[in-house]
C-alpha cells in the first residue's frame, strides 16, 4: 500500500499502481473527466537538480530522466509507486496549458508525419504562448503545407488515440533513431539520459516519440489550437549544421480562450508604437544614423517635454536638485566605478583623445558621485537627492535593436540618493511613493512589486551577509509598512546591493518593467564617500539608485501602446483641431478661436486647407486629436464652437468660454479620460 495525500489534507491508502486517473474516479467521475494532468510530490523529498527557464533547462525537462525525485507533473494513467502528496490539475491551471499545448506538439508531429513522411523531428516544447516543434526536411513547408498540417491535425484530434507510455533502453533507442535518420532524437537521447537507462516514449496512433512526458490522456484532449508561422533556426544554433525548420502553433482549453488570444495578437499589432510613431509622426529611427538610435519629431518631442516638465517639477517638489553631467567622461573614472570592470562588455569602446582615452556614460551615477564628492558634507547636509535626465549609451547587439523599447541611446529619469543609514527607510519609501506617483499620473492602475535579494552562494554579490540582511531587512520593512504586496526573487539583485522593481501593466494586461529602487554600498566606498557625523567622526554614507520612467524612450513606446497613440489631453500634442466649415468665410472667425486658445495654453492646430469639412475631421480623428471644433456661420455669429470629442464624437454646440473652462479643468486635473 502507498499514501496518497490529497491538497485539502485528507489522506488516501491505495494499492501501489493505483494512476491520478483513479483516484479521481473514487472522488467523482465528473473530476476525473475535467481532469488534465497531475502533479505529485513525494512525501520523503529527494534532493533534486534545479532547473532556470532557459531552452537547455527546457530539453532537460523535457527528455532528461533526472527530475524523478522531486515535484512533478505525470501522466494521469501514470501508477503511483511511493508516498505521494496529489494535485488533480484542472482547466484553471497554467501547468496544465502547457500540457496541453506539448500535447498538441505531438498532434502536429503526427500530422507532419503522416503527410510529409520524410521530415525529422527535433526538439517540441510548449511555450508561453503555445508551442513549437522543429524539423528537418529538405524542402520549405509553404503556407498550404501548413494549412494541410492543420486540418490533419483536426482529425488525428477526432481520432482522440490515447497517449501511451512505453520504456525501452536506451541502446535500442538510439539503434531505433540513427536507423531511421532522426538525427536530432539521437542527440537528445545521448545528450539527456545516461547509458544503461531506459528511456520514456510516448505513442499515439501509429506516432512514437522519445518523450518524458507527461501529456493530456488522448488527442481528442487537444481541443482548440492553431499552426501559426514558420521561421528558419540552424541545428543547434550553428550555422554549418542543418537548417532546420521550426513550426509554431498555439492551443487552449477551449474554442473560445483561443479566439480571445487572436483578439488581443490583434489588439497588440493595431498598437504598436513603431507603426503609430510613423502614422502619428512622433518619431523615427534612421539607418544613415544608425540602429538604436532615436530621433523625436516636433509631435513626440512635445510628450517629451510635457513628461520631463512633469517629471522635473515633481523632483523639485519632492527635494530633488536638478543636476547636469558629462556624457563623455575619462576611462580612468570608468576604472575607479567598476564599470569597465563589471559593465565594459555594454560600454562603447574608450575614445582616444590628446590628453586621455574617454568612454560614453552608459550610467550617470559616477556623474553624481563627482558633485556630492567634491564639497564636504556634513550629517545636516544629508539626503543630497541629485536628479537627472541623463542620456546614457549602452551597446546593444546588432538586430537586438525594437522600436523604442530596446535601444542603443537613451535617456534615464535618473537619480541617486546620498544618506544615512538612518535614512535609508524614509528614503525609499519616498522613492516608492514617488513611482506610484507617476504611474498613477501617466494612467496605469495595476502594478507588481518584485524584491530582489542576493544569493550568498553566489560570488558575484559583493558585500557581508549582514549588510544585506540589513538591506533587504529595510526594503522589506518600507514594503510591509505601505502595504504594497510583493513577490520576493532570490539571486535577482544587483551584485551591489538589493533592489526594488515595479513593473506596470497596461491595457492588454502587458507586463512592463520601468521603475527600479537599488540600495548601493559598493559606489560608495570604491570612491571614499564620507560625510561628517553628528560625533564628529567621518562615515560613509549609503546610496539609492533609482529610476521611474525608467527610460524616457521606453517609458513613451509603452505610452504609445497602452494609449493606442490616444493621447489623454494633458499629453497630447495637439489638443484641439479647428475646421472652418468653409475655407474662405470662416477663417477670421477660425483665427481667432485659435488665439484665444493658444493664449490660454492650449495647444491648437487650424486646418486651413481648401479641403472638404468631412475630410479635415477626419484627418484630425486620425491624428487622434482630443478636441474638434466645427466652425461655421451659426458658431461666428454667437462666439460658440461646435464640439467633437474623441470617442464620443457630436457633443452639440456651447459658447467658446464653456469649451475654453471645460478644457482647463481636464488639463489642469491631468486627466487621463480624455
Ligand atoms: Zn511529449
Ligand atoms: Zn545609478
Amino acid at each position: 500500500m502507498i499514501r496518497i495525500e490529497l491538497p485539502d489534507g485528507s489522506v488516501r491508502e491505495v494499492a501501489q499502481g493505483t494512476t491520478p486517473h483513479d483516484v479521481a474516479m473514487s472522488i467523482s467521475p465528473r473530476l476525473a473527466a475535467a481532469v488534465v494532468v497531475a502533479r505529485i510530490r513525494p512525501l520523503t523529498p529527494k534532493p533534486v537538480a534545479a532547473t532556470t527557464d532557459d531552452e537547455a533547462a527546457s530539453e532537460q525537462a523535457m527528455y532528461g530522466a533526472a527530475a524523478a525525485g522531486g515535484e512533478r507533473l505525470v501522466d494521469l494513467n501514470a501508477p503511483l509507486t511511493e508516498d505521494v502528496a496529489l494535485e488533480l490539475l484542472k482547466e484553471n491551471d497554467a501547468a496544465a496549458l502547457k500540457v496541453v499545448r506539448h500535447s498538441a506538439a505531438h498532434v502536429m508531429a503526427t500530422a507532419i508525419l503522416e503527410l510529409f513522411p520524410e521530415t525529422k523531428l527535433g526538439h517540441g516544447p510548449a511555450t508561453d504562448a503555445g508551442f513549437f516543434y522543429d524539423v528537418y526536411r529538405e524542402v520549405p513547408f509553404t503556407e498550404a503545407d501548413l494549412a494541410a498540417i492543420e486540418a490533419r491535425m483536426a482529425e488525428v484530434v477526432k481520432r482522440d488515440e490515447p497517449f501511451l507510455r512505453a520504456e525501452e533502453s536506451r541502446e535500442q533507442g538510439l539503434t531505433d533513431y540513427a536507423a531511421q535518420g532522426d538525427f536530432m532524437k539521437v542527440h537528445f537521447i545521448e545528450r539527456f539520459t545516461q547509458p544503461g537507462e531506459m528511456i520514456s516514449l510516448y505513442k499515439n496512433g501509429s506516432f512514437t516519440d522519445f518523450c518524458r512526458g507527461p501529456h493530456v490522456p488522448s488527442t481528442g484532449r487537444v481541443k482548440a489550437f492553431k499552426v501559426m508561422s514558420i521561421a528558419g533556426a540552424y541545428w543547434l544554433g550553428d550555422e554549418k549544421n542543418q537548417q532546420l525548420q521550426r513550426i509554431y502553433g498555439t492551443a487552449f482549453f477551449n474554442p473560445k480562450d483561443l479566439e480571445a488570444h487572436f483578439k488581443h495578437l490583434e489588439e497588440i499589432k493595431a498598437r504598436d508604437h513603431r507603426v503609430l510613431g510613423k502614422q502619428l509622426d512622433l518619431f523615427s529611427i534612421q539607418e544613415v544614423a544608425g540602429a538604436g538610435l532615436i530621433f523625436w519629431h516636433p509631435k513626440g518631442g512635445l510628450i517629451r517635454k510635457t513628461m520631463e516638465d512633469w517629471m522635473r517639477d515633481d523632483c523639485i517638489r519632492r527635494g530633488y536638485q536638478m543636476v547636469y553631467t558629462p556624457h563623455i567622461m575619462r576611462r580612468e573614472l570608468w576604472k575607479i566605478s567598476g564599470h569597465e570592470e563589471n559593465y565594459g562588455e555594454n560600454m562603447y569602446p574608450p575614445m582616444e583623445l590628446d590628453d586621455a582615452e574617454y568612454r560614453l556614460k552608459p550610467m550617470n551615477c559616477p556623474g553624481h558621485i563627482l558633485i556630492y564628492k567634491n564639497t564636504p558634507r556634513s550629517y545636516r547636509d544629508l539626503p543630497q537627492r541629485y536628479a537627472e535626465l541623463g542620456n546614457v549609451y549602452r551597446y546593444e547587439r546588432s538586430g537586438t535593436m525594437h522600436g523604442l523599447l530596446r535601444v542603443r541611446g537613451f535617456t534615464q529619469d535618473d537619480a541617486h540618493i546620498f544618506c544615512t543609514p538612518q535614512q535609508i527607510e524614509d528614503e525609499i519609501a519616498g522613492c516608492i511613493d514617488f513611482a506610484e506617483a507617476v504611474l498613477k499620473t501617466f494612467g496605469f492602475a495595476e502594478f507588481k512589486v518584485e524584491l530582489s535579494t542576493w544569493d550568498p552562494a553566489d560570488k558575484k554579490f559583493i558585500g557581508r551577509a549582514e549588510k544585506w540582511d540589513g538591506a533587504v531587512g529595510s526594503l522589506t520593512k518600507v514594503l510591509d509598512r505601505k502595504g504594497i504586496p510583493y513577490r520576493i526573487i532570490p539571486g535577482e539583485a544587483a551584485f551591489y546591493g538589493p533592489k526594488i522593481d515595479i513593473k506596470l501593466v497596461d491595457v492588454l494586461g502587458r507586463m512592463w518593467q520601468l521603475s527600479t529602487v537599488q540600495f548601493d554600498w559598493n559606489l560608495p566606498a570604491r570612491f571614499d564617500l564620507e560625510y561628517k557625523g553628528e560625533d564628529g567622526e567621518m562615515h560613509q554614507p549609503v546610496m539609492v539608485h533609482r529610476a521611474l520612467f525608467g527610460s524616457v524612450e521606453r517609458f513613451f513606446g509603452v505610452l504609445i501602446e497602452h494609449y493606442a497613440g490616444a493621447f489623454p489631453l494633458w499629453l497630447a500634442p495637439v489638443q484641439v483641431g479647428l475646421v472652418p466649415i468653409s475655407s474662405d468665410k470662416h477663417l477670421d472667425y477660425a483665427r481667432s478661436v485659435k488665439a484665444k486658445l493658444e493664449a490660454a495654453g492650449l495647444r491648437v492646430e487650424l486646418d486651413e486647407r481648401n479641403e472638404k469639412m468631412n475630410a479635415k475631421i477626419r484627418e484630425f480623428t486620425l491624428q487622434k486629436v482630443p478636441f474638434v471644433l466645427i466652425l461655421g456661420d451659426k458658431e461666428a455669429a454667437t462666439e460658440s464652437v461646435s464640439v467633437r470629442t474623441r470617442g464620443l464624437g457630436d457633443q452639440g454646440s456651447v459658447t467658446l468660454e464653456a469649451f475654453l473652462e471645460r478644457a482647463q479643468q481636464t488639463l489642469a486635473s491631468r486627466s487621463v479620460e480624455l
